[in-house]
């Protein structure tokens, strides 16, 4: 049970707050915004998914759809802290979905064939996808770890987990952030390509699925901006990329900050997010074939996940991605490989 809780918290956001000199990704309107799409652009053929709430019960999709003030319950209008409750609900599910979308059209980017002499790993984690589990949302849990802040993705239940918590006296949500959400929906969908096989318990493959969940974060906050604010962020990502910051006011995780890295996996994931904004500026400065701001996120992406998968049986899954990029003539300055090489192989990875 101790090793089961522990492979639990290891998909956990991080709970140590900083405090941010700018905030990017953290905007409120993130996640309304992720309420509207609902009735716009989500393709109709993403993983099932369920949202059973811990204060509302389970919440049909017609409500889960519709302007929650034209609710009603038992014919009279919704009280002012249900609505609110319905509204948060619509917006998890909606930044939910977001993330389904963005990780499918990554998925679907690929050719759609598969080699009849063996599946690659891009056909397997495809396969993987097209029969996922019933993923259960829980916008409104109870508080756990003492109302302390913190998320996460059971990967036994299938289940995103969204607790209350105190911050300053009053109680919060964790659903009510975008980032937060959409770090745990990454987490999710890295499972779904790739069940089991990267959450070992090792602690670089922990490290990479926080990375993955902050990334995920990035990438479908950019999704929602204009192409100039997307052009303005890969201009100068080093000074933008605060996450979870529209919780709290705090940065939950800047991974350009200079704390020293920690064998742990929240840590130790920063110096792989950082390398990869890094490398999302680099083919933006470098693009001269006039490549939208769009393309080299959603070129990006791929190129992740692409690293992601064809090193996910790597003895280190950290040093694996960065050595694939550097092989495949990224220009990785040798003195910052050797960098990044030292950081991921500085901690014992066995599992916990
Ligand atoms: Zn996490």
């Amino acid at each position: 049970m101790k090793k089961y809780m522990y492979t639990i918290l290891s998909l956990c956001l991080i709970i140590n707050p900083l405090i941010a000199s700018e905030v990017f990704i953290t905007s409120p309107d993130r996640f309304y915004a992720s309420k509207a799409l609902l009735s716009e652009t989500v393709r109709t053929d993403l993983p099932r998914t369920q949202v059973i709430d811990g204060k509302l019960g389970a919440l049909p999709s017609n409500v889960l759809t519709v302007d929650s003030r034209t609710l009603t319950q038992s014919g009279r209008p919704l009280s002012p802290t249900t609505r609110q409750q319905i509204t948060q609900a619509q917006g998890t599910y909606g930044t939910v979905r977001l993330v389904q979308e963005l990780w499918k059209n990554t998925l679907d980017s690929f050719p759609q064939w598969c080699p009849v002499t063996g599946c690659t790993p891009i056909c397997v984690a495809t396969a993987n996808w097209n029969k996922q589990p019933l993923l259960t949302i829980n916008p409104h849990a109870g508080c756990v770890e003492g109302c302390a802040l913190n998320a996460y993705y059971d990967p036994r239940t299938h289940e995103l987990v969204f607790p209350q918590f105190l911050d300053s006296g009053r109680m919060k949500y964790t659903c009510s952030s975008f980032d937060v959400v959409a770090h745990e929906t990454g987490h999710a969908c890295l499972d779904a390509m790739v069940p089991g096989l990267l959450r070992t318990g090792r602690l670089d493959h922990r490290a990479l699925h926080e990375s993955f969940g902050d990334l995920t974060a990035l990438f479908a906050s950019l999704s929602l901006v204009s192409e100039d604010v997307q052009a303005a962020w890969l201009s100068k990502p080093s000074s933008d990329t605060c996450i979870g910051g529209d919780l709290t006011g705090a940065c939950i995780r800047d991974p350009h900050d200079d704390e020293s890295i920690r064998c742990e996996e929240h840590s130790l994931s920063k110096p792989l997010t950082r390398f990869m904004c890094s490398y999302l500026q680099h083919q933006w400065q470098y693009n001269t074939s006039g490549v939208s701001a769009g393309d080299v996120l959603r070129q990006g992406r791929k190129d992740f996940l692409t690293a992601i998968l064809l090193n996910s049986k790597s003895d280190n899954i950290l040093t694996g991605i960065t050595h694939y990029f550097h092989n495949n003539k990224t220009p990785i300055e040798d003195s910052y490989l050797t960098l990044l090489t030292y950081q991921f192989k500085s901690c014992p990875l066995a599992a916990a």
